[in-house]
């Protein structure tokens, strides 16, 4: 099997790469396990040390990096930059305060000492999606190699140059050879590297399909997972909103990396009395955006990540269209020569539940407007979904949004007058097809460790 790596932007090959053997991923394997032998021993001084050392090294090659990010998935080189340096912030986290989130927990019972243990539990697989090709990858590694685990990468198939260099990053940084491998191989290779007796756990962040298709194998062989699926985030602007403010924020959340994010805000509910002064700020600021060259430092949205997402994503605007929905600006597919997966910020307005605009997660930049008649119909509307990732609501009320954030928004996580993003300091994660489990904060580096009880009578 080959792997290739296109350029998005002019459709060109950039390169290509051979996938591993069977038998080269078994010596991978089998190299992390004899790895992993030695990490599980090391202090955790010396692995905060080397997570430093790691942060480091991308800030360092912070350049190299984000020009991989722009030719394998089109994402603009400041964006790319910006990464890098997310994924150096979630490194000196996890090394700041991994040792106290792993410290022993005395519990007082009859026991002369009684405590509870975070002990590493081995290989965990990671299987990555290409849209954010290094936070996706650092948010699990730091947490996973803190914790005493080795990793094992399975990157998406479009961003293999991606995967190289995240291991290439993690052995400059000098962790032992093993620690971090990247296996080269497609989706089909997975039933079998999950099914392998030295890989106890896998972590997923991609579509709900592949979630529950990892899910199923891993469940079968009673191996943990945590899954970060996808999302149709509902943001909810309401009569008193700060309307400017909402269509900002609205605008920014729905076209981070071009659309191409779980938490981007995909379904904007709107009190039906503001609805036509929102949307017309809210057309303003998705229409500024310069769509272009990633490599140009005015472009704001590059092309998407691949053609064929581009290609699915304009025929799921055509079925809206057809369903009924009207498309405010956008919805075309740029012809010019040269704009290979491109696509325009695109308004729908008129959505309604039963049209796939409400029902799917729209993996681009295309946003849906839906019209609440109050705050409990928006409310309604925004837990009528299968997902359940993210959430916000935009209001000048603020006991309300308090409310609705705490006790009403069905998802992992609900901002106020803010768009949501992720923060190394805060767990992450969804309910519902949005997948189970979280990443980042002290929740996520207990996700893979076994939560030992030792009792000494
Ligand atoms: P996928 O979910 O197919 O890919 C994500 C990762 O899962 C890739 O590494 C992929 O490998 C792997 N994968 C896919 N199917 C399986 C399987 N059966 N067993 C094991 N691994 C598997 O995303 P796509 O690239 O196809 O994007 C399609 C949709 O997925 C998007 O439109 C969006 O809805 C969602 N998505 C959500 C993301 C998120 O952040 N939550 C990120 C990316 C996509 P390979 O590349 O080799 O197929």
């Amino acid at each position: 099997m080959i792997f290739h790596s296109i350029n998005p932007a002019t459709g060109r090959q950039v390169k290509r790469y051979t996938a591993h053997s069977t038998a080269q991923t078994g010596k991978r394997i089998t190299r992390a396990q004899q790895c992993w032998l030695q990490w599980r021993e090391t202090a955790l001084a010396d692995r905060a040390q080397l997570l430093v050392k790691l942060a480091l090294v991308l800030e360092q090659r912070k350049e190299e990096m984000a020009i991989l990010m722009a030719v394998e998935m089109g994402k603009p080189l400041k964006d790319g930059r910006a990464e890098i340096d997310k994924c150096a912030s979630v490194c000196r986290y996890y090394a700041e305060h991994g040792t106290s989130f792993l410290a022993d927990q005395a519990v007082a019972t009859a026991a002369a000492s009684s405590y509870v243990s975070f002990q590493p539990i081995g290989l965990v697989l990671a299987i990555m999606p290409w849209n954010f090709p290094f936070w996706q990858v650092f948010r699990f590694l730091a947490p996973a190699l803190m914790a005493g685990n080795c990793g094992l990468l399975k990157h998406a198939s479009n961003v293999p140059g991606c995967a190289l260099a995240i291991e290439s990053l993690v052995a400059e940084a000098g962790f032992p050879a093993g620690v971090f491998q990247t296996l080269l191989l497609g989706s089909g290779a997975m039933n079998d590297v999950i099914a392998h007796p030295l890989v106890k756990a896998v972590t997923l962040t991609g579509s709900t399909e592949a979630g529950r298709k990892v899910a199923e194998k891993a469940g079968s062989l009673l191996k943990k997972t945590v899954l970060e699926l996808g999302g149709s985030d509902p943001y909810l602007v309401l009569a008193d909103a700060d309307l400017g403010e909402a269509a900002a924020a609205c605008a920014s959340s729905r076209l981070i990396n071009n659309g191409q994010s779980c938490i981007a805000a995909k379904r904007f509910i709107v009190a039906a009395s503001v609805e036509k002064d929102f949307t017309a700020l809210f057309c303003a600021e998705m229409s500024r955006r310069t769509t272009g060259d990633p490599f140009d430092p005015e472009t704001d949205l590059g092309p998407m990540a691949r053609a064929d997402l581009r290609n699915e994503l304009h025929e799921q605007v055509l079925q809206n269209i057809r369903a009924g929905a009207r498309c405010l600006t956008g919805g075309t597919v740029p012809q010019k020569q040269g704009n290979h997966a491109f696509y325009q910020p695109t308004v729908l307005s008129g959505v309604k539940k039963g049209m796939p605009a409400f029902s799917e997660e729209i993996f681009g930049p295309v946003a849906s407007i839906i019209r609440a008649r109050d705050t409990r119909h928006a409310v309604e509307l925004a837990n009528g979904s299968i997902f359940g990732l993210g959430a916000a609501v935009f209001t000048r009320n603020a006991a309300l949004a308090e409310s609705l954030a705490r006790n009403q928004l069905q998802a992992g996580s609900c901002f106020v007058n803010d768009l949501v993003r992720s923060d190394p300091r805060l767990p992450f994660g969804g309910i519902n097809q949005s997948g189970y489990g979280r990443e980042l904060g002290e929740f996520g580096i207990h996700e893979f460790v076994n939560i030992k009880t030792v009792y000494i009578s």
